[in-house]
């Protein structure tokens, strides 16, 4: 697979100038949403359990907090860069405006290989992590969350450190904690079931019968699978092929959702899953299936292959799946592709939802998580259609409309420009 030559920044720069644009935004504006607006950087000096000290480079975005507080995980990656933290801190603004949350848009990186690091040593530098960001982050402030290879655990070690600086209980610093120390219910399938709730709305709009029609998952993660599981449980759908890093199995007849979450679970892998033929991770996108759902890694879905999908509805649970030239092409096919920053805004909705729980001391059923996270998505699928109707462009030009126009409206309303 391809993955993105361009620096994302510049990228997600491009993105704002063509919103922009369309929206006739004036100069200033325009200019202020281009750039974060508050960036962190720290060099953060951790003992390593053989003794010796190593430092490791970390990063801090509050991109913008016209709406709210910034909201966005922390990625531990050897591949960070004060760039790619930007940039998926510009994505964080316009995916909680999306879906309308009072937030705003940040994110963080540190610069480190976390499978080299042993439990300790993690312990050590999401401390050191929270010492240096102490005065930066905060539930007025900055509220950062788990993503790539960052925890719950993580998490709950970092609210600890907060909470021993200011010296008072802090559960909202930071989401995606285990429930015992103030986690959320529905945390754990939140992103999928978010994107399944606009896949249904989607559907409703384009007269699209989901009943025992076929789906297809690639990549089995967390994301996926609880796909998978919740196509099957709330829209009826028959998934027939799934994959991972290792290769996808495929029976036109239906696959039982659970019974490769457990055969997975059991095995490590998709591969040899009885009953089902072997099928790749190109020939899964090429399936005659109604629901798509990339669910692995981006810039899967490329001009070189667009040409292939035959789905009716393309749920976007991983970020960026799809490159803007295969855009064109599925717009041509009249395929329906739910943008990533909405299809999975399922995830920072409940995280919000874990806030407003920590700011009252007082924790929902999961039904109420489930009923709220469904209002939330539909609005959002109901805004971004209707601007996409209204201008005839497709849903992420029309999702990144409503996203902007709304932090624009704050960015004015506040007297900023
Ligand atoms: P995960 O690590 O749990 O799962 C990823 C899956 O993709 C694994 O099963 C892996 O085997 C598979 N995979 C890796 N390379 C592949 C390949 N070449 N072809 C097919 N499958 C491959 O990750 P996740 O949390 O499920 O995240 C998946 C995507 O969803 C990412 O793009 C992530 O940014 C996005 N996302 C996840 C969440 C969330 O809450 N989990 C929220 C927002 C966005």
């Amino acid at each position: 697979m391809k993955t993105e030559q361009f620096n994302p920044f510049a990228i997600a720069q491009q993105q704002i100038d063509q919103a922009a644009e369309k929206l006739e935004l004036d100069d200033s504006t325009h200019e202020l949403l281009r750039w974060p607006m508050r960036e962190l950087k720290a060099t953060l000096p951790v003992k390593m359990d053989d003794g010796s000290t190593k430092l490791f480079h970390a990063f801090r975005i509050r991109y913008n907090t016209a709406r709210g507080p910034a909201k966005g995980g922390i990625r531990w990656h050897p591949l960070e860069t004060m760039d790619t933290v930007r940039a998926l801190g510009a994505w964080m603004t316009w995916k909680t405006a999306v879906v309308d949350l009072p937030l705003g848009g940040g994110k963080g990186g540190v610069v480190c290989n976390p499978k080299e690091l042993s439990e300790t040593e993690k312990e050590r530098l999401a401390r050191a992590y929270v010492r240096a960001m102490a005065g930066s982050i905060g539930v007025t402030k900055d509220v950062p969350a788990p993503d790539v290879y960052t925890t719950p655990q993580i998490m709950a070690w970092m609210m600890d450190e907060y909470e021993t600086i200011v010296g008072e209980n802090h559960p909202g610093v930071i989401t995606g904690k285990p429930l015992a120390v103030g986690g959320s219910k529905g945390r754990q399938d939140a992103t999928a079931r978010g994107g399944v709730y606009v896949t249904r709305e989607a559907a409703a709009v384009a007269n699209i019968d989901l009943k025992a029609a076929p789906m297809a998952v690639q990549g089995f993660g967390n994301a996926g699978m609880n796909a998978a599981l919740l196509g099957e449980e709330i829209l009826g759908l028959k998934l027939v092929a799934a994959s991972d890093s290792k290769g996808g199995v495929y029976n036109p007849k239906g696959i039982s959702a659970a019974a490769l979450v457990d055969y997975k679970a059991r095995n490590g892998a998709l591969k040899g899953f009885p009953g089902a033929d072997e099928i790749t991770n190109e020939e899964i996108l090429g399936l005659p299936v109604t629901v798509l759902f990339p669910a692995a890694l981006e810039n899967v879905i490329r001009g070189d292959n667009a040409e292939n999908l035959k789905c009716r509805i393309c749920c976007e649970l991983a970020n960026g799946p799809t490159t803007p030239d295969a855009d064109r092409i599925l717009d041509e096919k009249k395929i329906i592709v739910l943008p990533d920053f909405l299809a999975n805004a399922g995830g920072v909705t409940v995280s919000y939802f874990e806030q407003v729980q920590n700011a009252y001391n007082l924790y929902w059923e999961l039904q109420e998580v489930h009923w709220r996270l469904d209002q939330r998505m539909t609005q959002a699928f109901a805004s971004v259609h209707e601007m996409s109707l209204r201008n005839k462009i497709n849903l992420r030009e029309a999702a990144y409309l409503v996203a902007i126009a709304r932090v624009a409206e704050a960015c004015k309303l506040r007297g900023w420009v």
